[in-house]
């Protein structure tokens, strides 16, 4: 395929993966016989292995349980709860299994520091992961919903206390979590036709794209961050949210695909705003939290504005699991809106949930996304697959035995950053060195790239002859190298965001390489003009 210009307009009419998923072809077959190079998605590639194989010995228990009951050839029967702990701890044989260690520890943990009944967790577990029940009560497990409480609180709250205080949601991964909050927001009229929402951009391109679809219709506010604030956001920015009008504050933090997580100040700035804005609803995406030293979540500084929206997807390796976590304070601002809607609202939504609780007035937020996230009908069979819900509860685990020095963290966070400094190095241009910087994209302006190794001449050339996606393209069908636009999630153009989890280390110099040499065929055709 030949792409011309008016090709490359049509092009840019795409989102920015969809944009990337036509590349791949290009790629593939690139000019140069070059291996094909795909640093556009954020996939990691790698996974923790300990939580699965802990996984494994927990269904294998599970199923010599249920033979206790029923045992006929294949088919088994129920659990039985009184003596589980006991039969279990017999069962792993830590000696000989390093799985059985951790197994055991997380079981000394869960009494001593979690306080939790071990018959009845040990059973939760084991019925969880052999899935033969609806998950009862459906919003979450009742241990399991402690331990994922603990694990967020140790990974995103920077010491501040909340697990107590906050009731959970899992679902299937950080996807559905944004689904299912848009969806609630806009049925229980907390958000409406015309409101304006603030984001921060460049922003994941969900965020820019569901507020624009015709079931939404809100005006965005852009709180922008540029490479001259080294994608941070500013506290002239955040003021803006101090206006009343603004309904909700859509954050992901740290950004993608700025990578880079709010600075204390910033925080210091949204809880001045929300002292000025009280009914400000706020929405944090902190999927990459843990790759950033010393991460505070905006939900621990105004925890009863916040709703929090984790995923194990990429410290974990586990997109293909869908795991996702809602997290909200009992206390919140989305409760007391609903109780503040006008009579018509509060009859209409009281008729949308009396087909599913007695008191509908008095069912919180949370538990409306439940419902709603089954289209209320089937609320008595919604909730996340339980197997899903342990294998949460087993990731948590292992962050939550390894303690503050966690060396599986420690593992992740080196492995991007290494590919991040590869990167830089080879293409001769100077890191990002902050605290907030997670390191999980880099976003390569190409522009100033062009014009600190050509000058500002060569800079102009390029953005007046080319469309902004000619690079990118080029980049694909010459090179071999996948990148994606960073004008789709809202950046600046010519700025490309290079993904830092799913290639083999050794290959990111190579990007580098790769870049420069197009840049300096594009040179070569500048000078021969
Ligand atoms: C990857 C990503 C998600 C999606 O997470 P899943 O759990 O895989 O659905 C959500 N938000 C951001 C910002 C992401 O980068």
């Amino acid at each position: 395929m030949k792409i011309d210009k008016q090709a490359e307009k049509r092009l840019e009419t795409l989102g920015a993966f969809e944009i990337s998923n036509e590349m791949l072809g290009l790629a593939r077959k690139n000019e140069k016989s070059n291996i094909f190079l795909n640093a556009g998605r954020g996939n990691p590639n790698w996974i923790n292995t300990q939580a699965r194989l802990a996984f494994a010995r927990l269904l294998a228990f599970g199923v010599a349980e249920s033979q206790r009951t029923i045992a006929q050839g294949t088919m088994a029967g129920y659990t039985e709860q009184a003596g589980i702990r006991e039969r279990f701890e017999a069962f792993l044989d830590p000696e000989n299994d390093p799985t059985d260690v951790f197994l055991t520890r997380a079981l000394a943990y869960l009494k001593e520091t979690l306080a939790l009944d071990l018959d009845e967790t040990v059973k939760e577990f084991v019925d969880g992961i052999i899935g033969n029940n609806y998950p009862v009560p459906n919003r979450v497990l009742k241990n399991s919903e402690t331990i994922i409480n603990r694990y967020l609180q140790e990974t995103l709250y920077n010491g501040v206390q909340l697990a107590d205080q906050t009731q959970l949601f899992p679902t299937e991964g950080g996807t559905a979590a944004i689904v299912y909050i848009f969806n609630s927001l806009k049925e229980n009229k907390l958000i409406k036709a015309g409101d304006k929402i603030a984001i921060n951009t460049p922003i994941f391109t969900p965020y820019l794209q569901i507020p624009e679809l015709n079931d939404y219709e809100m005006v965005e506010i852009d709180l922008r961050s540029s490479e001259e604030t080294g994608w941070e956001i500013t506290p002239q920015a955040i003021d803006k949210l101090q206006d009343p009008e603004i309904k909700a504050f859509f954050i992901v933090n740290p950004s993608n695909p700025g990578s880079k997580a709010f600075d204390e100040k910033a925080l210091q700035e949204i809880s001045k705003a929300v002292a000025k804005n009280p009914d400000l609803m706020v929405i944090t995406d902190d999927v990459y939290g843990t790759f950033v030293d010393g991460f505070q979540t905006v939900y621990s500084v105004v925890p009863h504005n916040t709703l929090l929206v984790y995923s194990y997807s990429k410290l974990f390796g586990a997109t293909g699991w869908r795991l996702g976590v809602i997290a909200i304070h009992r206390e919140n601002v989305f409760d007391r809106l609903i109780k503040n809607l006008d009579p018509a609202d509060q009859k209409a939504l009281a008729k949308r949930y009396d087909l599913v609780v007695l008191e509908p007035e008095k069912m919180k937020f949370i538990d409306r996304m439940v419902a709603d996230s089954r289209s209320i009908g089937l609320y008595h069979t919604s909730g996340l697959s339980t197997p899903q819900q342990l294998m949460e509860v087993l990731f948590s685990l292992t962050h939550l035995i390894a303690g503050d020095q966690d060396p599986y963290i420690a593992s992740s966070k080196e492995l991007v950053n290494t590919r991040y400094e590869d990167l830089y190095a080879s293409l001769a241009i100077t890191p990002d060195e902050s605290r907030e910087n997670a390191k999980y994209y880099a976003i390569i302006d190409i522009y100033r790239l062009a014009e600190k190794h050509y000058g500002p001449d060569f800079r102009k050339y390029l953005e007046y002859n080319f469309e902004q996606v000619d690079f990118l393209l080029k980049l694909a069908e010459k090179n071999g190298v996948v990148l994606m636009d960073g004008v789709g999630f809202g950046a600046a153009a010519g700025d490309l965001r290079v993904s830092e989890a799913n290639l083999p280390t050794e290959d990111y110099r190579l990007i580098g390489k790769q870049i420069l040499e197009l840049l300096q065929e594009y040179h070569k055709d500048y000078q021969a003009e």
